[in-house]
Order: C-alpha cells, then sequence, then structure tokens
C-alpha cells in the first residue's frame, strides 16, 4: 500500500506543468497569477491529503489533468468571491456574536449612501472654521435620550471599561464583587480587562453572596471606585443577595467615591412594555446617579459595534483626556451608523419598528405564526420521503450575553428525515448562496423563522428545495 502510495504521489501535476496548461493560461488571462497560484496549491494539498488518507480498498483520486484543473477552476471562483458575505440567521439568537450581531437599519444604509462617499466634518467646526470634535456628532443626542451630563464612544464596550478604569482608577483599587466577575464570549474578562487598566481588584462577597457592608470593610486609602457589572449573560438564583445600584451610590457619596455600572447590553427602552422581563434601562442608572455607565453599541441598541461612556461630565472630560483614547477611538463608519440609530431612538414606535434588533425582539408570536405560513408556502410541494416539513413552536434567545432567561416564545420550520442524516440538511443549507444557518436540535434540523428577514425566506425556500432535491441524488 506504502509503496503504492509513493507511486501516487509521484503521478500528481506539477504547479509548473498546471501552469503551462491551456486551461490554466486562459484562466490566467482574467485572473491575478498569485490567486491562481494559491487555488493550485491547496487542490493539490487536498489531493494530497486524501491520497494520505486512503486505506486498502478506498477508491484513489482522479489524477488526471480534466479532473484536476476542474478542480482548479472551482477553486479561483471560490477564492475570488469576497470572504466576509451575507448569511442568513435561522437560528433564532438574535444577537448572534458570530453572525455580525445587530443587522443595522436602512436609515443607517441610508446614512452611509449619503455621507461615507464624501468628506464630511467629522473633526471640523463650520461655525469656526477650526478643528472640532468627532464626539460631539453623537454625545448631545446621548445626553437628550439618557439625560446623563456628559458622553462619548470608543470602539467596543470592551474599551470603554478598559479606559473607564485606566483613568479612574490607575494604581489604586477597584471593588466588585465575586458575584460579578464575568467573562463574556471568553474574551473578555473583567478581572483580566481591569489588570490591563492598570487597577488592582479588590473581590468582596461571596458568588451568591454581596452585602454593603463586604464592600464598606475594604473602603481604604486607595479605594478609587466602586463597580457593579451587569450579570448579563448569566443569572445567580436560589440564596442570593446583589446590593443595587442606589445603596452602591448611597455609600460612594458616604466615601466620596464613584461608582460605575458596565451595563453590558444597555437598553434605551423598557422592554417590559412589550411583553419582555423587566430589565434596567440605561436612563435608570442614569437618574440613579451612576457616575460612569458603559453598554455596547451593537447588543440591545441595535446599532454598530461601539462602546458608548455616559456619566459625570468631569468624569468623561477626564476619560476623553486619556491618551488611550486615541488608540480606541471610533472610526467615522461607526459614527454616521450611531448617529442614525440614536435619532431613530426620539420615538419609540419609530425605533421599534425601523431597527432590526427590536424590531425582532418584538415581533408578535401571532406574527411569526404567519410569516411561518408564508415561508411554508413558498417552499410549496415538495417530495416528502426526503424530507418532511413541518410547524412547531419553540424559543428564540436574545443572545450577546442579554436577557439570558428569556424565553421568546417563537415559530420553527421543522425539518426531518429517514433517509439523510439531519447534519447533512445542515450542511447543505449553510452551503447555499447565501449560506443559511440552522439549528440541530435531537436529529431535528430547526429554523427558527424570528431571526429571517422577510426578503430572505424566498431564498430560505429555495434552499429547502434544493436539498430535499440533492437528498435524492444522495441516495440514488
Ligand atoms: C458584552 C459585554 C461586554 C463587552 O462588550 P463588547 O461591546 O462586546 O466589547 C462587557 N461587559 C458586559 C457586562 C457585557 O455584557
Amino acid at each position: 500500500m506504502e509503496d503504492n502510495k509513493n507511486l501516487i504521489f509521484r503521478q500528481i501535476p506539477s504547479v509548473d506543468y498546471l501552469l503551462e496548461s491551456s486551461p490554466i493560461k486562459r484562466v490566467l488571462l482574467t485572473t491575478p497569477r498569485s490567486l491562481v497560484l494559491r487555488a493550485i496549491r491547496q487542490v493539490l494539498d487536498d489531493i494530497r491529503t486524501r491520497i494520505e488518507r486512503t486505506q486498502m480498498g478506498d477508491e484513489l483520486p482522479d489524477l488526471g489533468l480534466n479532473n484536476v484543473v476542474d478542480q482548479i477552476v472551482k477553486r479561483v471562483s471560490i477564492l475570488s468571491q469576497p470572504r466576509l458575505r451575507h448569511v442568513i440567521n435561522a437560528t433564532g439568537v438574535i444577537l448572534h456574536t458570530n453572525l455580525g450581531r445587530s443587522p443595522l437599519s436602512r436609515r443607517v444604509i441610508a446614512g452611509f449612501n449619503s455621507l461615507a462617499g464624501c468628506y464630511s466634518n467629522l473633526e471640523y467646526d463650520l461655525r469656526t472654521g477650526k478643528r472640532g470634535s468627532r464626539y460631539v456628532h453623537v454625545e448631545e443626542i446621548l445626553m437628550e435620550l439618557t439625560g446623563a451630563e456628559g458622553a462619548m464612544v470608543v470602539n467596543n464596550n470592551a474599551a470603554a471599561v478598559l479606559i473607564a478604569m485606566d483613568t479612574i482608577a490607575k494604581d489604586r483599587e477597584v471593588i466588585i464583587s465575586r458575584g460579578q466577575l464575568v467573562a463574556i464570549g471568553g474574551s473578555f474578562r473583567i478581572p483580566e480587562v481591569m489588570k490591563k487598566s492598570g487597577a488592582s481588584m479588590l473581590e468582596v462577597g461571596t458568588t451568591n453572596k454581596t452585602s454593603v457592608n463586604d464592600y464598606e470593610s475594604v473602603i481604604g486609602p486607595d479605594t478609587a471606585l466602586l463597580l457593579k457589572v451587569h450579570t448579563s449573560n448569566f443569572r445567580i438564583v436560589g440564596f442570593t443577595e446583589e446590593v443595587g445600584l442606589e445603596e452602591l451610590i448611597a455609600l460612594g457619596k458616604k466615601y466620596s467615591l464613584p461608582v460605575m455600572e458596565d451595563l453590558g447590553s444597555g437598553c434605551l427602552i423598557d422592554f417590559s412594555r412589550y411583553g419582555l422581563k423587566k430589565e434596567p434601562t440605561v436612563q435608570d442608572s442614569v437618574a440613579k446617579g451612576a457616575d460612569i455607565i458603559t453598554f455596547s453599541g451593537d447588543k440591545m441598541l441595535g446599532g454598530p459595534q461601539c462602546g458608548i461612556i455616559l456619566g459625570k461630565k468631569e468624569i468623561v472630560s477626564a476619560i476623553k483626556a486619556n491618551q488611550l483614547n486615541r488608540a480606541l477611538r471610533v472610526d467615522k463608519l461607526t459614527l454616521i451608523a450611531l448617529q442614525e440609530t440614536l435619532d431613530t431612538y426620539r420615538y419609540e414606535q419609530r425605533a421599534i419598528r425601523q431597527i432590526p434588533t427590536l424590531r425582532m425582539l418584538c415581533q408578535s408570536y401571532q406574527g411569526l405564526c404567519r410569516k411561518a405560513k408564508r415561508l411554508l408556502n413558498l417552499i410549496g410541494e415538495i417530495d416528502e420521503d426526503n424530507l418532511s416539513i413541518g410547524l412547531c413552536d419553540g424559543f428564540s434567545r436574545v443572545g450577546g450575553g442579554a436577557m439570558p432567561l428569556e424565553e421568546l416564545r417563537s415559530r420553527l420550520l421543522c425539518l426531518t428525515t429517514q433517509r439523510i442524516p439531519a447534519h447533512y440538511i445542515v450542511e447543505s443549507l449553510r452551503s447555499h448562496g447565501p449560506p443559511i444557518i440552522a439549528r440541530l436540535e435531537k436529529d431535528q434540523v430547526l429554523l427558527d423563522v424570528r431571526t429571517i428577514q422577510e426578503k430572505e425566506l424566498k431564498i430560505v425556500a429555495e434552499a429547502i428545495r434544493k436539498t430535499a432535491e440533492k437528498g435524492t441524488e444522495r441516495i440514488s
């Protein structure tokens, strides 16, 4: 077998030979050489791997020139496509970090259209003709919407926490409850961010119980800040005690210490009015008097990736003046998207209708049932022997570490098959153009219509029909 393999390895066409073949020469007329070379190397690598893995009795790959060239031409076409692509989110997880969290509103896209392709007054004061600040464009609307004295924006919420702590507590101590030492998505951990900022962390209380006394007993001359982190992606339930923001602020007042709250998700709307569980809003935290508040732009706010910092004027000014800010600053695309998103919030009903994240969150169960029916009608008749399609009830999730206990009742398309393995259906949907990301649960493929956009329903229907047809080929 091994001797045989060596013989076969020697039959693989060489890169130079392939480059000289006429079909590849034709490809080279319209495609850069570096891209064609990448495609050739990838195809040859795949062939080598397949030969290495063949065992006695397996069929060996076809090394005929035509077949190899065919594969290369296909690979060139794949490599020519943009890498970052539209995918359809059928997982039902609204803030799916791996799928780009919040889709942006039409109004934001219109903002890009009119502003991204030209010069703008990004850092130019049109009144004085002098240098201006890039933050003014979103500062005032943030203050208007939340009641905060000061506002600014950085690259993401992790950066917001970092720069706030660096400004307020560098080389000093920050007190935090053990129940709030959160990790978000593996890459954001409060203790690590704290270390980077040069602040040292004083953990108080226990995982499930922390009292005001626990904080008060460790306050000393080096204490710079009391920190509260919203445990956005988990809940400790049962025998618990947490110190509320008001109590922490009262304690801060007593010792003249600032209080910071990392809200994580940061809602500007009270979603309990729309049938969801009560979550604290940003306005609540401002009204209670938190000195600094941080949250993400692309979680519940439904805007672009950024970190929003609100709070007392002097502290926000000090954060703006921090040298780190130069490294964490947002670009104009983010500012355009944030400006348009925030403007939409001036009218709550409009925000719910126009910001995709909010619209998906507030979709009624009846509306979802109708959407699922529309999808079913678009699919039409298919061969039920290959794929049986039904509708079922299930739950969507908010995701992005927000509202972890919220179960949003939804309507799902449920695909089952006796003959094709369920993971094959999932893969088939994922290889569609554009790819559709579905959920696999106990040998059932589930597509939650909540996160499928209206204009994507047709594409999903087509992909499901194709999958049913492919199933036939696979079996025969
Ligand atoms: C999500 C989250 C972060 C990190 O925010 P990014 O915008 O992803 O950097 C920090 N703290 C909390 C509590 C969060 O939920």
